[in-house]
């Protein structure tokens, strides 16, 4: 009888206050597919346009408890992109961060951000429906992203990244819609949206990547790659990506270099494994990267010049010979891989490089 005599009370309380519906997921769809339809009015694309690339937080965002993977039906349904398309991509963010869309029209190089207003999510559903569209967003703008077109624009470009025009994800987002637009391939794009942004620094990751592959292959199911990253950088979020070289895996184990240490052993990127989990050993690689290949020849305001060395970068893919240099080669057994990766050890020494 307690019970009952608490819940009628709260019932009615509940009842009373206006807004406290939470979104649902016909709310999410609706609101993505609300997005699509406003972006693409303002790029003028019609659905199914292979130029029109769709980049979200949606999915990793989750507002007043409501997780927003929905929102991604409703921009597939309104625009036609999709996953499987290779043109809609989830990029990381902290469940805490505001969910955002961006649309971006490869055939002019101009972009649409809209932000979402959390509290239009607590109306609702018929009150959210009839909401104006700057109810719904707390930010719509548009801006032409196109490097090379940035490169002779610099005023738009400085207005883009100084009133930061897409609410602080101009970094991150520009830079991967110049790759995608020039052929960046879809694991690569991938894994920049786990890193959050595309940057020199994740592109050395696939340069190493692929150094490691070339010259030790996977040649059986025992094996996989273990990274010694020391020092990190953006590349380990690559490496985690194309590898599942994950640290709660022990696939990757991360220690920072101080600055006496980095010039000891210059360019100096990590250790990294190929393990045999059957017969408990592998082969390792000290490797460098040329940093200064991360420089580009462009000369404009400082943010361009991340967007113009990563788009300088990806026609280089294929040769990461010209960045990737081998320092060490050497047999790992059980034990030098435990002490390599033991926090008391410094695996540069273990590895006998420092
Ligand atoms: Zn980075």
């Amino acid at each position: 009888m307690q019970k009952r005599s608490m819940l009628i009370p709260l019932a009615i309380l509940l009842a009373l206050i206006p807004g406290m519906a939470l979104a649902d997921n016909a709310m999410m769809e609706e609101l993505g597919s609300k997005a699509a339809r406003i972006a693409m009015q303002e790029l003028d694309v019609q659905k199914g346009d292979a130029n029109l690339l769709i980049l979200t937080d949606a999915g990793h965002a989750i507002i007043d408890g409501q997780t927003t993977q929905a929102a991604i039906k409703g921009l597939s349904a309104e625009s036609g992109n999709s996953v499987g398309d290779g043109n809609l991509f989830q990029v990381l963010r902290a469940h805490f961060k505001p969910l955002w869309f961006y649309f971006f029209d490869k055939s002019d190089g101009e972009a649409v951000y809209l932000e979402v207003n959390s509290e239009a999510l607590a109306s609702s559903p018929e009150a959210f429906s009839a909401l104006e569209n700057d109810k719904v967003f707390s930010k719509i703008s548009k801006a032409f992203v196109d490097i090379d077109y940035l490169e002779s624009h610099t005023d738009e470009g400085n207005a883009t990244f100084n009133e930061k025009a897409f609410n602080g994800n101009e970094g991150s987002l520009i830079p991967i819609s110049n790759v995608w637009a020039r052929g960046g391939s879809f694991d690569f794009v991938q894994a920049t949206c786990f890193h959050d942004h595309l940057c020199p620094g994740v592109t050395s990751g696939l340069f190493l990547a692929k150094y490691v592959e070339e010259k030790l292959p996977i040649t059986n199911s025992s094996e996989s790659y273990k990274v010694i990253s020391c020092p990190n950088w953006c590349k380990e979020d690559l490496l985690q990506m194309r590898w599942d070289a994950t640290p709660g895996k022990s696939g990757m184990f991360v220690m920072a270099l101080s600055d006496k240490e980095r010039k000891a052993v210059p360019g100096i990127a990590g250790i990294f494994i190929r393990w045999n989990s059957t017969s408990n050993d592998g082969d390792a690689l000290v490797l460098a990267y040329n940093t200064s290949s991360m420089e580009s020849d462009w000369t404009g305001p400082a943010w361009g010049s991340k967007i113009a060395s990563a788009v300088a970068l990806l026609n280089h893919t294929d040769s990461p010979d010209s960045f990737v240099s081998t320092i060490k080669e050497f047999k790992v057994d059980q034990e030098k891989l435990s002490l390599m990766q033991n926090a008391g050890m410094h695996p540069l020494k273990v590895a006998g490089v420092l």
